[in-house]
């Protein structure tokens, strides 16, 4: 018999329930495969979440060499597992972690279907999210599109336990096979086509622990206060290790609720904000493209190519905006309060369409969630479940003196501020300094967002 577990974004070893599974069912002749799927059409070329997975990948691969050799397949699905088959036999069993949602879930399904027609045992497990996108349910068995009480029934429910893997030397027999060298080749070439050197320090559950553990020890005790701060170091930065698996929820979770620290509370209502999202779009498989509320499909949104590219670039005239959108251009990564800011500054500021922020979010971000983007896109432009309400608009300038009142965060990505006093900084035309011209009045721009809204509330 051949175990072969499937590695998605569940790159580790600890806390792996299909690997934990595989290890388990091993007999004493038996053979373990551990193996990734190469799916051109997953391939996000260009994009920074593209580079961060591939860079974690390989490190994973090295990774897996204390327990067994991670081998690759390449090519379209149905095609890939059809000839790794014809190699390998049917006395094989897959173990692999469901997907939840979206394109995944579909490949799952795919796969699923193949192996069920070939008669292939397989066994799939809830991994990625503390509550599966089925277990936090109304007592008439319907779902929760409010967060506070889908929140209160995910609070109640018993949480999984954490446990490291037993297998900590190699496991053998491994299969060895030439059906592996293409993939392998496909691999290699991929590797040569990542930027170089940018993350590499962070890659890795090494640099992941370090940070949950520093995350832990000092900023999780004024988290409730500290996470609204750009310039602070107040949020866990969690966020890519938990997208690819690198560390495990379960231990996350584990972690913080036994750190006994003040900020735990408010932290893990965080993590299930993102089971939410995750249960949200299982359920709205057209999330990305579609309001969530019906009635705000029929939004006209302005055309204004020159709006976007300034926001893109940050160069809105918003000293806030612009500091955050070179934040995520330089690094993939932007603070939540910032995310916020920039969402609601494009949709409401500009008017510009939702859908074209949550696509760059994604060409930039290398935690880039299609749940928890569309879902926070979703929530800035009030289209969303539970979303900020249409007529509230976030001012720039007020969340920028409230969230960044020194003006530390805005001077570390605008060198042509960085002289700038703290009065200053949060409106410098005013004052007289040079800077860019705002490209909107938000004052004008607030009244026509609501406007916007109106028009399609008193249609329907
Ligand atoms: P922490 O504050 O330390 O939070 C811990 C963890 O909780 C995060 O790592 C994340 O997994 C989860 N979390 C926190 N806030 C949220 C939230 N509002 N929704 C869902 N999960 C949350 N998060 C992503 O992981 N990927 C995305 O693509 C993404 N896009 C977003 C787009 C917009 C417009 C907005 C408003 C939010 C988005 N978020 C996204 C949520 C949030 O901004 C990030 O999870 C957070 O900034 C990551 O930093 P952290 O790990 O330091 O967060």
């Amino acid at each position: 018999m051949i175990h072969i577990v499937l590695f998605r974004n569940d790159l580790r070893l600890d806390h792996q329930p299909a690997l934990q599974a595989a290890l388990d069912a091993r007999e004493t002749h038996d053979q373990i495969v551990l193996l990734f799927h190469l799916n051109p059409s997953q391939f996000a070329p260009k994009t920074a979440r593209h580079d961060y997975f591939f860079k974690t990948l390989n490190w994973f691969q090295t990774e897996c060499q204390q327990i067994a050799p991670l081998h690759f397949i390449a090519g379209e699905l149905s095609a890939a597992f059809t000839s790794l088959l014809a190699t390998l036999g049917t006395n094989v069993t897959f173990y692999f972690n469901r997907q939840l949602s979206g394109e995944r879930l579909r490949r799952d399904q795919q796969l699923i279907a193949l192996l069920e027609d070939k008669q292939i045992p397989y066994q799939q497990f809830l991994d990625g999210h503390l509550h599966g996108v089925a277990e936090v349910k109304k007592a008439d068995g319907s779902s929760y599109r409010v967060f506070t009480p889908y929140y209160r029934q995910w609070l109640a429910l018993e949480k999984p336990s954490w446990h490291r893997i037993r297998c900590e030397q190699s496991c053998s027999p491994q299969y060895e096979g030439a059906c592996f060298d293409e993939g392998r080749r496909v691999f290699a070439g991929l590797l040569t086509q990542l930027r170089a050197q940018q993350w590499d320090e962070t890659i890795g559950v090494t640099a992941a622990r370090q940070q949950l553990e520093q995350f832990i020890a000092g900023p999780l005790a004024t988290y409730d206060y500290d996470r609204d701060f750009p310039a602070r170091a107040g949020t866990s930065r969690m966020s890519p290790y938990l997208k690819y698996g690198v560390l495990s929820i379960v231990e996350v979770y584990r972690r913080v609720v036994t750190s006994e620290q003040r900020g735990q509370a408010t932290y893990i209502k965080e993590l299930a904000w993102r089971d939410f999202y995750q249960m949200i779009a299982c359920e709205n498989p057209t999330i990305q493209t579609e309001a969530l509320t019906p009635q705000y499909r029929a939004l006209e949104w302005e055309v204004n190519p020159a709006g976007f590219n300034a926001w893109c670039k940050g160069e809105t005239g918003y000293p806030l905006v612009d500091a955050a959108m070179k934040q995520l251009n330089a690094t993939g990564w932007m603070h939540n309060r910032l995310r916020m800011v920039v969402s609601s500054f494009l949709v409401k500021d500009l008017g510009i369409d939702w859908r074209e922020g949550e696509r760059y979010f994604a060409e930039k971000l290398i935690d880039y969630d299609r749940a928890s983007n569309a879902g926070g896109w979703q929530w800035a432009a009030s289209t969303g479940v539970d979303a900020v309400p249409y007529f509230r608009v976030f001012n720039p300038t007020v969340q920028s003196k409230r969230f960044d009142p020194d003006g530390a965060f805005i001077r570390r990505w605008l060198p042509e501020l960085v002289l700038a006093k703290s009065k200053e900084i949060h409106e410098p035309q005013k004052y007289g300094l040079t800077y860019l011209a705002p490209i909107v009045d938000h004052q004008t721009a607030r009244l026509a967002a609501i406007e916007r809204f109106k028009r399609i509330k008193n249609k329907t």
